[in-house]
């Protein structure tokens, strides 16, 4: 078998693994990253939703989180991971998350103002901020509906500077307006030193007493064709994302407070149909969100597409199919919840490849999404929606303000609820109480002296927003911290 060396190996090239690599390589180390998925040339984005989930998405975008309710989950395999397909959304970690982390977790050196200089830092090289153009039509009726109902919106800032509105987002953005790991923070690693190797699945991690020593990877060639490779290094960095951190790691025999925690932003979509055309579809998604209920829930606007409606309508298929003849007067919204409940990651026991994911939705959950359906229904009715659909099956569309407001009391059937999400975390997460955490403050595992995690995997509960930011903040915080320390 081949063998490579290099000091320090980064496994996974996403939000975490980028910016960990720029950090270190900017340090002088030799840094290797190790990506499973393909490096794509912007003349590949943008590419219909089916290529586009087969080239860039884990599992051709089929990850189920298995469960009473079941819930739809996508994440990136590519270079870039999962930002390379996200919607670009920013926010910075609320004082009040860090506060509860520092005090339930232990998490060390991690307050609003230590982190700032963090997300100065990220703000500046993604180029986040907000839009300086026409809101699309999905954008105006929401903030007309949030204005009817006395609440408050804010226009989230995006990591999507010069933003041509293609709507796009989740097939890799074509223009290359929004800034991806491999068009932001990655081509700076590289100019730093660090070599990214795409292609290349990390199957094992290769321990000796309280040492990791290496990898056992395997490349597959763009023929099919496959080999095994050897890594060896002085430090290993896992940032395979919330779900695969955690599988590689048990795989690799390291179980302690590891895959146990997982956490999600549970949400709910609806099909809201207007008595004019929208055309949600030709523009960006709506850039509203809703914080007015934060942290229980939060509402906003879902990438919308004829095919992601018809996901949504295909809960009551019989009734609302007819729905889709009027797409063009359909646009797409959610509640999103904090998440209460837990859930598991374990590495499948049928091939390497594998990952079994579960989450067992909170009562708690249920209240809350019930309740933020009755408040995103009476939002979209004001805002002139004749009829809202909701992902739930069972459920007839909304067309009443007295229809909407039965779920703020009533909860809704949970084995009916159609929940997607995209927002997981904290399969593993850091903090000095080792009763609580599979790594300390600074992301290094317990038991071991050269093995880090450096990504979603160890936020310490659900930040109940968009969670990019506090990501990159952590991992360069992390990254930096260990680049100093004597070794
Ligand atoms: C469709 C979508 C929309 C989203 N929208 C937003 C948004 O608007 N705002 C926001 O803040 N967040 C958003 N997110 C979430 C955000 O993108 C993620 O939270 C973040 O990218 C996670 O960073 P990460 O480094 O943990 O994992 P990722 O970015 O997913 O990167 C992990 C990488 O590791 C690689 N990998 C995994 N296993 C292995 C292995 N064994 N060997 C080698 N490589 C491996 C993967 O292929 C992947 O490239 C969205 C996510 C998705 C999927």
């Amino acid at each position: 078998m081949p063998k490579r060396d290099a000091e320090v190996l980064v496994i996974g090239s996403g939000a975490g693994g980028s910016v960990t690599a720029l950090e270190l390589a900017r340090a002088g180390l030799d840094v290797i990253v190790l990506e499973e998925g393909r490096e794509h040339a912007l003349t590949d984005y943008g590419a219909p939703a089916p290529r586009a989930m087969r080239a860039l998405y884990r599992r051709g975008g089929m990850t189920p989180i298995l469960g009473r309710t079941p819930i739809g989950y996508v994440e990136g395999c590519c270079v870039g991971g999962s930002t390379e397909i996200n919607s670009g959304f920013w926010h910075r970690a609320p004082r009040e998350v860090l506060l509860r982390w520092k005090t339930q977790y232990g998490l060390a050196d991690a307050s609003e103002e230590e982190l700032a200089p963090h997300f100065d830092w990220a703000e500046e090289a993604l180029g986040v901020g907000t839009s300086d153009r026409p809101w699309p039509r999905s954008t105006e009726l929401f903030a007309r509906g949030v204005e009817r109902m006395g609440w408050s919106y804010q226009e989230v800032p995006r990591a999507a500077p010069g933003c041509q509105s293609t709507n796009a987002c989740a097939q890799g953005c074509p223009t290359g307006a929004k800034s991806g790991m491999s068009r932001s923070v990655l081509p700076q690693a590289r100019a730093a030193g660090a070599r990214v190797i795409a292609g290349v699945r990390v199957l094992q991690l290769l321990t000796r007493g309280k040492r990791c020593t290496g990898v056992i990877a395997r490349r597959t060639n763009p023929d099919g064709s496959s080999e095994l490779l050897r890594f060896e290094a002085e430090h290993v960095f896992v940032c395979a994302g919330p779900t695969e951190t955690p599988s590689l790691l048990r795989r690799s025999g390291i179980r302690r407070r590891v895959g146990n925690t997982l956490r999600v932003h549970p949400y709910l979509k609806v099909a809201a149909r207007f008595d004019e055309n929208v055309d949600a579809h030709a523009h960006v998604l709506p850039l509203l969100q809703v914080k007015e209920f934060w942290p229980e829930l939060s509402l906003g606007g879902a990438f919308c597409t004829p095919g992601q409606l018809a996901m949504t309508l295909a809960e009551n298929w019989r009734e609302n199919r007819d729905e889709m003849r009027h797409h063009r007067q359909l646009a797409h919204y959610y509640v999103g919840v904090r998440g209460s409940g837990r859930g598991w990651v374990r590495p499948a026991f049928f091939g390497a490849d594998s990952t079994l994911i579960g989450y067992r939705l909170s009562e708690q959950d249920v209240i809350h999404l019930s309740a933020g359906l009755a408040r995103l229904a009476a939002l979209l009715l004001a805002a002139g929606a004749k009829a809202v659909h909701p992902s739930v099956a069972g459920l007839p569309s909304i067309e009443t303000d007295s229809a909407a407001a039965r779920w703020l009391t009533e909860p809704l059937p949970k084995t009916g609820l159609g929940l997607v999400t995209v927002h997981a975390f904290s399969s593993c997460p850091m903090g000095e109480d080792e009763s609580e955490c599979a790594a300390d403050s600074f992301g290094r595992l317990y038991g071991y002296e050269n093995l880090r995690i450096n990504d979603a995997s160890m936020l310490c509960d659900s930040p109940g927003v968009n969670p990019q930011g506090t990501i990159m903040a952590l991992a360069r915080r992390n990254a930096q911290a260990f680049a100093s320390a004597p070794r």
